[in-house]
Parts: structure tokens; C-alpha cells; sequence
């Protein structure tokens, strides 16, 4: 049999790592902080690169690729950029090792192989991109410049936790150049709503958008539009954010257009990234004791057949009817396996595609054949129903849209349940403490009372909501007036 997880309410953060590691996700490695992904949690990855990577060709983006390394005059460029990412960078000094003179089974790096110039391993890439926009930039006909790029980026984190925070991550970032500040923010607020969509209607994860306080934002930006999430354990989770980024690195790299009247402006950017932090929202929103649970969209695999039999004619009967069910399902575009293997019992295949979120596991049985019938059994909901054979494959086909939605549905009731308004900093810390999740609290919009209540309570503000109710107030901590609530949590 396979291993049972620790059960969330035991120890969530146990039960997280089991199941990564249980349900073939990933692995820790040989590396601190950086993380194999196994096949099965990469072919999850693929989905959703493919259709992020779709959305952004609609929307006119198209995909390079820039150097892993920065030039440290590069990263130094942009000031506030490099100031934020300085203390988490992978530097390169040398470029050569050698042989240990004392011990020959040894290498050492080469004292005379020293690089002139250090280079950063990307922690981001506006510094190298920027530089390149440069040459590419001369008039408003090379405007607008929408890029994106699927790449690894390196930030030393102290802290680390498969897929939600990792020294190395997979991430995309684009990196879009425009002739005006109008246009750079609607890009910036499209590619929000564009992750939105994605998380809500692909992942079936709902989220919040917002933008980021002053403290919260992406170093070098204006703005910082983020989604956020909410997982299980009532703890915030940021899933991606789009950052409109003025001038500051046109200005920092010298990156000039003559507009149609003549004159020579600065260009507008913006910059904005999902990361393989999906993969741990998705686990962390959706899963269960008994392991992972995949929404359809993001399945590799949708349904999987599990033959019950006793010997090798049992096996061939129900294989037929097992090869012709396959062909009918993927004729109607849904994934399916059917697991003939006879080297795993199928009480182990059960447990394992339930690890493994497989939406709908059918078994077929001696009885069945008989019968005309099928044992279906949904991960979601882990309910069991016998299917007359002939009507599978629109039962399916329905089931395929139910479960998308029944697992956005129970994720937004849940996080709907989290979101709490308080008027006192003391039931802020009541909230927090029995309950957790989002709190809709009154701030009076200094950094300094920002800080003050992380300091009290580790919470911090999340974002300040576009969507709801906009109304002035009194802040939670300093009394003093307050432009709209803002969502503080304790966050991943
Ligand atoms: P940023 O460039 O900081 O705005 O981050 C872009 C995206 O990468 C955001 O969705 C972050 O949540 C995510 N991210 C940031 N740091 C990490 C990390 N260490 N591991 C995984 N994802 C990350």
C-alpha cells in the first residue's frame, strides 16, 4: 500500500510535504532550496504553461529569451532594483576550477580564472532586458515592445519550501515597453486579469485582486497589481503579480523614442510573472487527507481505468471493453490510462490515483461485464456510482465541467467564509488568531502602522482590494482616517 499523509488538521505543513513527495510532484535535492520536479508534477507545470503561454499570444505578447547572467554594472543600473534583489543574489566570480595541488582527487576554483566582471545570476531580468530594449528602441514605430519569457531565476531564499518558495524557480516574466504611461498601466492591469482568469477559471483557485502597499512592492516598480489566494490553513498566498514600472528603467538604461511630434521621451514599462508557486496553490487549495486533487483542466490524467480480475482471460475480456471505453473517451478529447499493469494489486492503483488527484477512476470487474456496467468513482467528491456502460462517456464528458466547478465553488465558499471584517485592533487579533484568513481591516495608510501590526501580530497587508466596497473608516491600530479596508493575513 501506499503511504498514508498525515492528516492536514494535524500538521498542515507535514502533510504538504508528504503529499509533494508521495503524489510524484517533486523532491527536495542534492542542492538546498532547490527542488527536482518529478515528471508527473511537471506535465501539471506544462498545463499550465500551455495555457498561460496561449493567453499571452492572444493578447499580442511573444515569447525570447534573455542571458541567465547580469552583468553586476547591468544590475547595479536601476537603483532601487538592485537594492531590493541585492541580498538574495547568486553571484559568478571565477569561471574555471583546477586541480587541488594538496589533494589531486580535488578541485579548487582557479585563483587566476577571476572574471573581470561579476556576474548575477537573473534574480529578474529587467536589468539585461532593459539593456537590450536599447538598441532596439529608437523611434514610437518600434513601440509597443510586448515580450515574454519562460526561463529559471535564482533568488538565495533563506527560508524554502517545495514549489511555494525555492532558491531556483521556473517562472515566465514579461517584459513589455510602451510610448505611453496609459498604455503601460493597462497592460498592467490586463495581465492581473489575465492571471485572474487563469487561476479562477483554469485552476479553479479563487483570488483577490489588488495592488501592493508601498512596503509590499516589487523593487523598481510604481505599482505592484497582485491576485491572491487563500489556502486551507487560512494563510494568504500571493500567485502572481503584474508590475507597472514608469520610467525608472528606461531612465536608468538611457532608453529614449522620438515620439511622432519630434521629441525624445522616455519609454513606459511594465513587468509580470506567475512561478512554479502555482503548483503549491494548487495543492494547498484543492487537496485532501488522502492526497492530491486535480480541477480537469489542469489533469494530465482525467480518468483512469483500474481492471479487477483473476487471471489472464478475466483480463483480456475486461481489456476489451476496457480499450474500447479509451478510445471513446479520447475521441471526445478527455485523457485516459487504463492500468493494466499486473505487477501493482488495484486496491494500490486506488490508493495511488487518489494521491495522484486523478478526477474519475473507473473499475471494471467480472460483475461488470455481466452487468453492462461500470464502477465510477470521482476524487473530488470520493463518491461511487455504478454507470450503465453505454452512457459513461457523456456522464464523463458532463462530470468533466461539474468537477471544475464544484472545486472552484467549495475553494470560493471557503475563502468567501475567511474574509473578516474587524473595527478594533483587539478583534483583529481575535480573527486572526481563532480563525485566520483574510482580515478586511481600516489602515491609515502609513508604512509605519503597516509595520507596527506585522511586528504585532506577523499579519501583513495583503493587498488593497479594486473590487468591494470603497468606503472611508478609522484605522484599526492609529484611529486615524482610512481610504477603504485593506486584507491583511498571515501569508506563505
Ligand atoms: P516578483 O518578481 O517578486 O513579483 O515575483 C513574481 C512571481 O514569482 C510572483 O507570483 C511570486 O509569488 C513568485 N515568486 C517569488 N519568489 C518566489 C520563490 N522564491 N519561489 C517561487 N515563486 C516565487
Amino acid at each position: 500500500m501506499s503511504k498514508k499523509l498525515t492528516p492536514r488538521e494535524k500538521d498542515y505543513s507535514k502533510w504538504y510535504n508528504e503529499l509533494v513527495v508521495e503524489a510524484n510532484l517533486a523532491e527536495n535535492s542534492a542542492v538546498r532550496g532547490c527542488m527536482v520536479i518529478k515528471p508527473y508534477g511537471y506535465s501539471i507545470w506544462e498545463k499550465m504553461q500551455a495555457e498561460l503561454d496561449t493567453k499571452f499570444k492572444e493578447t499580442g505578447h511573444e515569447n525570447a529569451y534573455f542571458p541567465l547572467f547580469v552583468p553586476k554594472s547591468l544590475f547595479e543600473a536601476e537603483e532601487k532594483n538592485a537594492e531590493g534583489f541585492a541580498k538574495e543574489c547568486a553571484v559568478v566570480t571565477h569561471y574555471r576550477l583546477k586541480t587541488d595541488p594538496e589533494d589531486k582527487s580535488k578541485l579548487i576554483v582557479d585563483p587566476e580564472a577571476k572574471l573581470e566582471e561579476e556576474l548575477v545570476v537573473r534574480p529578474t531580468s529587467e536589468a539585461i532586458i532593459w539593456n537590450t530594449y536599447k538598441g532596439w528602441i529608437q523611434s514610437y514605430r518600434d513601440l509597443p515592445i510586448k515580450i515574454n519569457q519562460w526561463a529559471n531565476v535564482v533568488r538565495w531564499e533563506m527560508r524554502t519550501r517545495l514549489f511555494l518558495r525555492t532558491s531556483e524557480f521556473l517562472w515566465q516574466e514579461g517584459h513589455t515597453a510602451h510610448a505611453t504611461k496609459a498604455e503601460a498601466l493597462a497592460e498592467t492591469e490586463q495581465m492581473n486579469n489575465i492571471y485572474a482568469n487563469f487561476a479562477e477559471n483554469f485552476m479553479a483557485i479563487p483570488v483577490i485582486k489588488g495592488k501592493k502597499t508601498e512596503s509590499e512592492r516589487f523593487a523598481g516598480a510604481e505599482e505592484t497589481y497582485c491576485i491572491e489566494a487563500l489556502m486551507q490553513d487560512g494563510k494568504a498566498l500571493q500567485a502572481g503579480t503584474s508590475h507597472f514600472l514608469g520610467q525608472n528603467f528606461a531612465k536608468a538604461f538611457d532608453v529614449k523614442f522620438a515620439s511622432k511630434e519630434g521629441d525624445l521621451k522616455h519609454v513606459w514599462a511594465s513587468s509580470w510573472g506567475v512561478s512554479t508557486r502555482l503548483m503549491g496553490a494548487l495543492i494547498m487549495t484543492h487537496s485532501d487527507d488522502k492526497g492530491l486533487v486535480l480541477p480537469p483542466k489542469l489533469a494530465p490524467i482525467q480518468v483512469v481505468i483500474v481492471p479487477i480480475y483473476k487471471g489472464e482471460e478475466q483480463l483480456n475480456q475486461i481489456s476489451e471493453v476496457a480499450n474500447k471505453l479509451v478510445a471513446d473517451l479520447k475521441a471526445v478529447g478527455i485523457s485516459v490510462k487504463f492500468d493494466n499493469r499486473d505487477t501493482h494489486k488495484p486496491g494500490w492503483k486506488f490508493a495511488q490515483y487518489e494521491l495522484q488527484g486523478v478526477p474519475v477512476r473507473l473499475a471494471l470487474g467480472p460483475k461488470d461485464l455481466e452487468k453492462g456496467t461500470v464502477e465510477l468513482a470521482r476524487r473530488d467528491t470520493l463518491t461511487k456510482e455504478f454507470v450503465e456502460r453505454d452512457a459513461v462517456v457523456d456522464k464523463i464528458q458532463d462530470l468533466m465541467v461539474e468537477i471544475q466547478e464544484h472545486l472552484f465553488d467549495k475553494a470560493k465558499a471557503y475563502r468567501d467564509n475567511h474574509i473578516t471584517e474587524v473595527e478594533s485592533f483587539d478583534e483583529f487579533k481575535e480573527v486572526l488568531k481563532a480563525k485566520g484568513g483574510f482580515i478586511a481591516a481600516h489602515w491609515d495608510g502609513t508604512p509605519e502602522t503597516e509595520h507596527k501590526i506585522k511586528e504585532l501580530t506577523k499579519a501583513t497587508i495583503r493587498c488593497i482590494p479594486f473590487e468591494g466596497e470603497q468606503a472611508e473608516g478609522k484605522c484599526v491600530l492609529t484611529g486615524e482616517k482610512s481610504a477603504q479596508r485593506v486584507l491583511f493575513a498571515k501569508a506563505y
